[in-house]
């Protein structure tokens, strides 16, 4: 690693791993990093946990673009977003001594909410009706109004939450070269005046999905970002599109994302 050694390690918050924390640190000290205990002093971003503790590093950080973001598995070795486990030391002390590193770029989705708030996800904006009624929205792809979706809610993934919630509603699984966005239903309706196209569709990172609330229909929508839920009361519109940051993560050598769903699903 180069001249940028200061390191913030972001924990999971399970029990029983500050030890394994402890160990890490000191052995970041033992190569001549900087452990900081604030986030913003970093040039490299740990997390210590599984992919739900990376997307929370990533998020509290601040989808910081200048800076490093590292996985480092603690529990299993079934994770997208880590590419080192706690245990495989050898593996760590080589990407500590390495000058060079492989890098990846992983494409984000940029949220505005009624034309002001701004918010990012790594893994994927969800939108579900929070009480016991569907949920009505106009749904346009750029300009062109698309179709009117009635049902639970949608879920707009990036290629590699595709792996995450997407999944189980049986999107496809899209490689993170592809800088695009995949929008999937939750059980719309369709009859004879409801039509959606229910199928998973893939948008160019070109492109902007907008989602209008219909007005005097279910006004009480529940949204996440990646695994935080957002409270936004009476919202109107939602723009999604993909931002123009990419979040940097360290690659390990042959453990490609290919590598990586071929190991956790096959
Ligand atoms: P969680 O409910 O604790 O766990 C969801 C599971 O998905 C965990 O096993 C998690 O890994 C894994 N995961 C997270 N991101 C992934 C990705 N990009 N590819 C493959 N697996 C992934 O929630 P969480 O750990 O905080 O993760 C939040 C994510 O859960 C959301 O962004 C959403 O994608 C997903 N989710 C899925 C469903 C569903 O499949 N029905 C429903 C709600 C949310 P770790 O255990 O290592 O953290
Ligand atoms: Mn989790």
């Amino acid at each position: 690693m180069d001249q940028r050694r200061n390191v913030y390690f972001y924990e999971t918050r399970r029990k029983n791993v500050s030890e394994k924390v402890t160990e890490l640190k000191k052995l970041a000290e033992r190569y001549d990093f900087t452990v900081v205990d604030r986030s913003d002093q970093a040039n490299i971003i740990v997390s210590v946990g599984g992919d739900g503790t990376f997307l929370q590093a990533v998020r509290k950080s601040g989808f910081r673009e200048d800076c490093l973001y590292v996985g480092i598995s603690i529990f299993n070795d079934l994770n997208m977003y880590c590419d080192f486990h706690a245990s495989d030391t050898e593996s760590l002390i080589e990407l500590m001594s390495k000058a060079e590193l492989e890098v990846r770029r992983y494409p984000v989705l940029q949220i505005s909410v009624d034309q002001n708030a701004v918010f990012h996800c790594l893994n994927e904006f969800s939108i579900k009706s929070s009480i016991i009624k569907t949920m009505e929205m106009d749904v346009y792809i750029d300009d062109l109004h698309f179709e009117m979706f009635r049902g639970d809610g949608m879920i707009i993934a990036t290629p590699t939450g595709s792996t995450a919630y997407n999944k189980s509603v049986n999107g496809a699984v899209v490689d993170p070269l592809l800088p695009c966005m995949q929008v999937s239903e939750l059980a719309s309706l369709n009859n004879k005046r409801y039509r959606t196209l229910g199928s998973s569709f893939i948008l160019s990172g070109d492109r902007t999905l907008t989602l209008k609330m219909l007005k005097g229909s279910n006004n009480y929508p529940i949204m996440g970002l990646d695994n935080e839920a957002m409270s936004i009361q009476h919202i109107e519109e939602i723009k999604i599109s993909l931002s123009e940051k990419r979040i940097k993560t360290v690659k390990l050598k042959d453990n490609s994302f290919w590598h990586k769903v071929k190991r956790s699903f096959l």
